[in-house]
């Protein structure tokens, strides 16, 4: 027997018909003698519903009534699967992340889990029920509701394995696991029979949606076995593993590669080239709270420079407002804002010990000239800024150059 978290996407749980079909996925687990925890998001399209009211009322909603709101669509589910459950006679309850106690940091929109309290679960689990959690949502010290960022449900799950020392944690989605790249934009996109905790930390964080980045981190740092697998059809999914159990394997040299249309490109010419300017640039960029992602700087004419960064592109007028004011103080020579842009990142292990992967990478762009804007490198991973068109044709290129098709 086998205590098991389970977590349902919106998909997955997106009509009636499906939170049936969950029931019955539920009731053959149970056959086999597990113990379930079963979170839930809400039903596809919910959140983004809920998100377009919030908007035609108050072009910036305040976050804690966002949350309050937007805690609304897993509640209803966490119902309405338990209902499904109890149709075929399989006791269960329901609980939202406030009354498990899923205990968060008061940063609304996108809160941390501080902690958990697993005695109302152990108990309904002792007493043979299958426990039902909202995903996606906690409550703070004063009460207060709140969530952990789009995707979020991911993470309640492997949380929630983590604070029971669960068996094992499935991610059960619309896909049959993690595939070398999204399969809805290369159709010749492979599933992968493992993947390493650090490669899908940067999947993640570099646009690959399958997983919320911090349910990755929280696998990995908490050592939760974690699996991602098809709602709607059987099969060994992907595992998600330490590099130190993957090791009796070759390493790929890629794994997958991952793309963002999230970001856009702002740059600011013929900056004065003197000590300090970088800092009064981005001072105050990051005294608005405003993420910067790629950075660079080139050196100009006449003792200029031009630095060139990418943000979130939500935060495109902030930033162009911002960097307008600093351009005037500095006496630079115009500021330029491109939201046309996209980002593709290669990313895999076995690149730290193979040279090479850079210069490949950009001959496959190359002979589909498509222009690099900017290069980003770490250890396991490059990233590329290009033009936002290109984005599709550059992603297929690239599986193709590194043979993305064929098992390593
Ligand atoms: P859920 O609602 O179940 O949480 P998501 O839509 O958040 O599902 O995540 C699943 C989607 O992630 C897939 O439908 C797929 O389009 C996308 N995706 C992006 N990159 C990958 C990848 N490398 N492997 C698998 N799916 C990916
Ligand atoms: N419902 C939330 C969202 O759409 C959380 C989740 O689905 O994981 O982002
Ligand atoms: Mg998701």
């Amino acid at each position: 027997m086998a205590l098991i978290v389970q977590k349902y996407g919106g998909t997955s749980v997106g009509s009636i018909d499906r939170i049936r079909n969950v029931a019955n996925k539920i009731e053959k687990y149970r056959a086999e003698g597990h113990q379930l925890v079963v979170v839930v998001s809400a039903m596809s399209g919910v959140t983004n519903n809920l998100v377009a009211m919030a908007h035609d009322l108050q072009k910036e909603p305040s976050p804690r009534e966002m949350d309050v709101l937007l805690s609304t669509g897993e509640q209803t589910t966490i119902a309405l699967l338990c209902m499904a459950l109890e149709n075929i006679g399989i006791p269960a309850r329901s609980y939202t992340g406030s009354q498990v106690r899923i205990l968060t940091d008061s940063a609304y929109t996108k809160a941390r889990i501080v902690s958990i309290d697993d005695a109302n679960i152990r108990t309904d689990l002792n007493n043979g029920r299958v426990v039902v959690v909202a995903g996606f949502q906690g409550v703070d010290e004063d009460g207060n509701i709140t969530t952990l960022g789009r995707g979020g449900s991911d993470t309640t799950g492997v949380a929630l394995a983590a604070a029971l020392k669960a068996d094992e944690c499935q991610i059960y989605t619309d896909v049959d696991g993690v595939y070398t790249t999204d399969p809805r934009v290369v159709p010749e996109a492979r599933r992968l029979d493992r993947i390493t905790f650090e490669e899908m930390l940067e999947l993640a964080s570099l646009g690959a949606k399958v997983l919320q980045i911090r349910s990755v981190e929280f696998a990995g740092k908490y050592n939760v076995p974690l699996r991602v697998l098809s709602s709607f059809e059987d099969g060994p999914g992907t595992l998600i593993v330490s590099e130190v159990a993957n090791s009796k394997m070759e390493n790929p040299i890629i794994s997958g590669i991952a793309f963002t249309r999230d970001e856009t490109k702002l740059s600011i010419r013929a900056v004065p080239d003197v000590p300090g300017m970088a800092y009064r640039v981005f001072g105050p960029i990051s005294e608005a709270n405003i993420e910067v992602d790629v950075i660079v700087q080139n050196v100009g004419i006449n003792r200029t420079n031009d630095i060139t960064f990418t943000v979130q592109r939500k935060d495109t007028d902030k930033a162009a407002r911002i960097l307008e004011k600093v351009a005037k103080e500095l006496g630079a020579e115009k500021v330029e804002v491109d939201n046309k842009v996209a980002k593709v990142s290669l990313v895999g292990v076995g690149m730290r010990s193979h040279a090479g992967i850079a210069s490949k990478m950009f001959g496959a762009l190359a002979a589909e000239s498509i222009n690099i804007q900017l290069i980003t490198t770490s250890e396991i991973k490059i990233s590329v800024v290009i033009e936002e068109k290109y984005l599709e044709l550059a992603v297929r290129a690239l599986h193709s150059a590194f043979g993305l098709k064929d098992p390593a």
